[in-house]
């Protein structure tokens, strides 16, 4: 039986050409209950391998970061297809679907009776690289566990 592992650390990601998507250095460090699913599948494979203190770049493929962009779900829609009462504006962003794991669609652009969306993620198709510093790596606790996320700092922060 493997232990369930929470690990914190600072990330800094960029995109291949160095562009800063986001960074937690100069606020907390992310903390994760690893193997949930709670980060990109790349980085809960190379997290383990690490320690506190160590520093790392990884690179990750869309494949094991956000997946390919789909065009699929790119479309474009009529605004009669939408509430009367929405006033819909290009960075608006919804589900079609009330499943927690359904697409969020953004729109992209608005022109005259024609609306386009996209139901990629921001990041899908970009290969994402990390600099990662671990600040923290121990067994996740019983709480923990029994939330199934990790407690940064030993309190949950969440409503159950
Ligand atoms: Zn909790």
């Amino acid at each position: 039986m493997s232990e369930t592992t929470v690990m914190g650390f600072h990330y800094t990601l960029k995109d291949k050409s160095g562009t800063v998507i986001d960074s937690s250095v100069g606020g907390q460090p992310l903390v994760v209950m690893l193997g949930r699913g709670h980060i990109v599948p790349g980085l809960d494979q190379a997290l383990p391998d690490l320690g506190v203190g160590d520093q790392k770049n990884i690179v990750l493929s869309p494949d094991e970061a956000y997946g390919p962009a789909n065009d699929e779900l790119r479309l474009k829609v009529r605004k009669d297809q939408f509430p009367p009462d929405a006033q819909l504006k290009v960075g608006d962003q919804f589900q079609t679907q009330p499943e927690p794991g359904a697409p969020v669609f953004t729109v992209m652009k608005i022109e005259n009776d024609e609306i386009f969306i996209d139901g990629n993620h921001p990041l899908a198709g970009v290969e994402l690289h990390f600099d990662i510093e671990v600040t923290e790596k121990r067994p996740a606790t019983e709480e923990e566990l029994a939330h199934g996320h990790a407690h940064a700092g030993g309190s949950c922060g969440h409503d159950h």
